[in-house]
């Protein structure tokens, strides 16, 4: 039996990884769950899988969850640090699915224990890739990506050497407003953005894909988990979600990882790794797919993924300063304070200001926080500016 925990087990990626558990009952022995808000859902999860320990990350919710689980024999903690200390409680493989900047920490304390990081938390590489990765191999850590295009990719390298390897093709769905003439892009609301057409995902990672924030988030993370350089990752929009990614070798080879749009197959591979099992997904019928389209990315509609390329051209803490800048601009778009496509103007604006911090390594977390900082504080003077 292999010792897990789940870290943001409430949401929609912690939840598929408790189907899984759930559907494998003699392969798992679960020992933290967490999640935030949720504590409903929480102990409904950690009593699923007779957890041993259930976090919120909400010190005002510890006797909500308490009460939730009084006699069950599962013990409770609530807070940041409660749950900093029970990631760092060594477990053989553990998934880092909180969203947002908030998982940076809980992915570096899980990359301290030598055991397995699954991680689906993309905003820990954007933000900390070089310390993330120095932390994983200074503990022996091994890490598994859980984004459905990386693991794809990482399915597609195995047993390849890297050195083979002349391009990786990330796909994207191309969101809600793939055709969506630019001046209507600047009146959508929160809602249309968050519907995706493909994938049923969090609300954020929704909104993040209709402006392809999330898909210029991915090529980072390209460069971070696979050590590629920027120039040989390219984006291609495919509206069927069915090709998940590709690579492509320096002998004109592609191997591309396909099946249906459902992150089972990513949280699956990771779980099993390196074995495969069942993890409930439907079979592609290919005499069903009347037609997989394949088109380039309209950088005028979207510019993100350019200013994804700028980030990683200045480097240093440019992922952080562009992370966090991004997550500002999608709290004041889901609070009607900015239009939708304010959010790349804003976000462009911040990243050519890194100056006005000075660039610096990504090294420790002090420097990720304070351009942490900067960058929300920045997004946040140059929206007050324009409102003048
Ligand atoms: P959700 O919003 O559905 O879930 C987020 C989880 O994080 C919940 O458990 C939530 O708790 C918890 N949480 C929120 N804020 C905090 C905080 N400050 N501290 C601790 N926990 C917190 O997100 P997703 O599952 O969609 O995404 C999770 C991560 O996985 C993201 O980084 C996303 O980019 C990535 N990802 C997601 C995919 C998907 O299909 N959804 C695909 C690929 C990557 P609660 O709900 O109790 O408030
Ligand atoms: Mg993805």
């Amino acid at each position: 039996m292999r010792s897990v925990s789940i870290f943001g087990a409430t949401g929609s990626v912690g939840q598929n990884t408790v189907s899984i558990i759930q559907n494998n009952p003699n392969a798992f022995d679960v020992h933290v769950v967490s999640g935030a808000q949720n504590t409903e859902k929480l102990a409904e999860i950690a009593i699923l899988l007779n957890a041993d320990l259930a976090v919120t990350s909400e010190p005002s919710l510890l006797d909500d969850l308490q009460d939730r689980l009084r006699g069950t024999g599962i013990a409770v903690a609530a807070g940041r640090d409660a749950l900093l200390a029970a990631a760092t409680e060594p477990v053989d493989w553990a998934i880092s699915a909180v969203v947002g900047y908030a998982g940076l920490e809980i992915s570096l304390a899980i990359a301290k224990n030598g055991g397995t990081l699954a991680l689906a938390n993309k905003e820990s590489l954007v933000c900390g890739g070089a310390l993330l990765n120095e932390t994983c191999r200074q503990s022996g850590t091994r890490l598994l990506p859980v984004d459905s295009e990386h693991s794809a990719i990482f399915q597609a390298l195995n047993g390849e050497n890297n050195a083979h390897v002349e391009r990786i093709i990330l796909t994207g769905s191309g969101g809600p407003f793939l055709h969506m003439p630019l001046e209507e892009m600047a009146h959508v609301t929160p809602e249309q953005a968050a519907d995706h057409p493909r994938w049923s995902m969090g609300k954020r990672i929704s909104i993040d894909s209709a402006s392809m924030f999330n898909k210029a988030m991915e090529v980072i993370e390209t460069k971070e988990i696979f050590g590629v350089d920027e120039h040989k990752i390219e984006v291609v929009i495919h509206p069927q979600s069915i090709v998940h990614s590709m690579v492509g070798f320096n002998d004109g080879s592609i191997i591309s990882h396909m099946g249906p749009a459902d992150m089972r197959f990513a949280i699956g591979y990771a779980l099993f790794y390196p074995d495969r099992t069942d993890a409930g997904i439907e079979r592609l019928d290919f005499t069903q797919l009347s037609q997989l389209d394949f088109l380039p990315a309209d950088t005028k509609r979207f510019p993100a993924i350019a200013i994804a390329h700028d980030v990683m051209r200045i480097g240093g803490i440019a992922g952080t300063v562009f992370n966090a800048a991004k997550e500002q601009c999608l709290d004041l778009f889901l609070e009607r304070k900015i239009g939708f496509l304010d959010m790349s103007d804003l976000v462009n604006k911040t990243v050519h200001a890194i100056d006005n911090i000075g660039n610096c390594d990504a090294d420790t977390i002090d420097r990720i926080s304070k351009a942490d900082k900067w960058s929300r504080s920045n997004v946040l003077n140059l929206v007050k500016v324009s409102a003048k």
